[in-house]
């Protein structure tokens, strides 16, 4: 039987009581790997009381100690990057490169967490009357939830827990069931670190374990990243307890490519944006519009993706790796199949990949390109989350960005040309989070923060940058007036002296 993966509560790996699990698989070879277990509600419930108590020291502890954590915790984390890459691309099926880039990003959020103290400085103003000055400072809020999904088993719970637990929060973090041993190896790190027993507690399970987290009248801030149906739910759960929260949801990116662009780039950049991680990134591409005469350039797209051939970690030249699961790869397939059926053109079926040697059973799908689609069309409404690439052709550039801010979705999206009159009109018009010129995912470093709209984001706040520690404080203004102790002796005469 597959082993069963530890709970972390209080600083100790213990063995859930709880009788459901959710089974793993290798994504490379669809063979039986992990029982992820369902937290009991007693389980949950010492998580919160665990964390709660901690709270009570760690919010007391200074903030040099606190930035000192997160010091050692980055180079721990940078100590263990070839391990922490290994265990992301076994769990994820990404390729090493890609999974030393999903740490790598995490990274740099823990190194931003590191800078804690002057991100936490609040404001002061003298004589807002006579004698009379106020200041405010951010105090932390408690114990914080964070909801992760599959697609980046490192970098989404790193976006979390540093910037909490470094503005003096204590967290508990929900891992994607089908990655949770790396949430868990990051988890142990940080104790290493020499994080105190609680501040980082790592629980199981699906939606009825979160939902007993949101209600949990400890838990005082939800971070959510995943699907839209999911971030809805929590989103609304957290309302109904009176929760604040941040839900980053899901997401259909539009490259748009004008005549004027460098071609070779555009074409290049855009495979690889659609394909890398078999397209199961949040800021993939999933929809080329082809402006104007740039419609000719199709036929070139298509070589550009037959190129891209999907391989395990090991095999250090595959440009991506499997889908996570074999229900993912069903979902795929059957998107696919309603594509052809709505009358879109097929012009390269990824489900013909013949599988590398040695991986048959894994859940492989090769690059798969669709031309003729029409916004009605289900591969274009839905969010598909593999390598599967929607082609659509407009006259302008106004009827690009017209396609793009009538789709509901607005996490990211990218512009190629080789005008900078275009790129700022469409930067500025564009109803997107995220908006790159002449980069296809551009993904913001964390001194900036990670901004989704509409669809892709219910919340106002964002992730990590000045808005997270935003979201992990609550403002406190205080205002005061400081007068001379009335005293015998001294009050007649300074009164005579005024
Ligand atoms: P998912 O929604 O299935 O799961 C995400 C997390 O939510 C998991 O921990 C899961 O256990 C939990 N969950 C699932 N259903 C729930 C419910 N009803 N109530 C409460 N919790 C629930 O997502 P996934 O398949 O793991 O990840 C892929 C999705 O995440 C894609 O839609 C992708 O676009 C999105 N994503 C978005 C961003 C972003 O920044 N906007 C980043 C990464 C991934």
């Amino acid at each position: 039987m597959s082993t069963a993966l530890p709970l972390l509560i209080d600083g100790e790996h213990l063995v859930s009581g709880s009788d459901e699990f959710h089974q793993t698989y290798d994504p490379c070879t669809g063979e039986a790997r992990q029982r992820v277990p369902l937290s009991t509600a007693a389980e949950i419930e010492c998580a919160v009381a665990g964390a709660a108590a901690a709270f009570r020291d760690w919010r007391e502890t200074p903030l040099p100690q606190r930035a000192r954590l997160m010091l050692k915790y980055q180079q721990l984390l940078k100590e263990h990057a070839d391990e922490l890459a290994a265990l992301i691309a076994t769990e994820s099926g990404k390729t090493l490169a890609d999974a030393h880039g999903d740490l790598w990003r995490g990274i740099e959020v823990v190194e931003q967490a590191a800078g804690i103290a002057r991100m936490l400085q609040g404001d002061y103003s003298e004589n807002v009357a006579h004698g009379v000055d106020t200041y405010s400072l951010k105090q932390p809020l408690g114990v914080c939830l964070g909801i992760t999904p599959f697609n980046f088993p490192a970098m989404i719970p790193l976006w979390m827990f540093p910037l909490a637990i470094a503005c003096g929060n204590t967290f508990i973090l929900k891992p994607s069931e089908q990655v949770a041993q790396t949430a868990l190896r990051l988890a142990s790190l940080l104790l290493q670190a020499g994080a105190p027993a609680g501040v980082l507690q790592v629980v199981h399970g699906q939606a009825a374990q979160v939902e007993q987290l949101i209600d949990h009248a400890e838990v005082r801030a939800v971070s959510f990243v995943g699907s839209v149906a999911a971030a809805q739910a929590v989103y609304r759960r957290a309302g109904q307890a009176l929760k604040r929260a941040q839900c980053l949801a899901g997401a259909k990116n539009h490259m748009v490519i004008l005549p004027d662009a460098n071609r070779d780039a555009a074409l290049r950049a855009l495979a690889g944006a659609a394909c890398g991680a078999a397209g199961q990134r949040c800021m993939a591409i999933s929809a080329v519009v082809f402006v104007g005469a740039a419609r000719h350039w199709q036929e070139e797209l298509v070589e550009h993706l037959r190129q891209l051939r999907p391989g395990p970690p090991a095999q250090t030249d595959a440009a991506f790796g499997p889908l996570i699961s074999a229900s993912a790869r069903a979902r795929v397939h059957a998107l696919i199949e309603q594509g052809c059926q709505e009358g879109a053109v097929c012009r390269l079926d990824g489900r013909s990949l013949t599988p590398p040697a040695g991986h048959a059973g894994g859940y492989w799908l090769g690059p798969t390109l669709f031309s003729g689609v029409q916004p009605t069309m289900s591969i274009y409404r839905e969010e598909i989350f593999g390598p599967v690439l929607c082609s659509l052709e407009v006259d302008d550039l106004d009827a690009a960005i017209a396609l793009i801010n009538a789709n509901p979705y607005g996490n990211g999206t990218s512009l190629f040309t080789g005008s900078g009159a275009s790129a700022r009109h469409f930067s500025h018009h564009v109803e997107v989070g995220q908006i790159g010129i002449n980069l296809a995912i551009p993904v913001p470093l964390p001194f900036f923060s990670f901004t989704g709209w509409r669809r892709s984001f219910y919340g106002d706040l964002h992730a990590y940058g000045q808005q997270a520690v935003q979201f992990y404080t609550e403002t406190k203004t205080i205002t005061t007036r400081w007068q001379e102790p009335t005293s015998p002796a001294s009050s007649p005469s300074s009164t005579t002296l005024a």
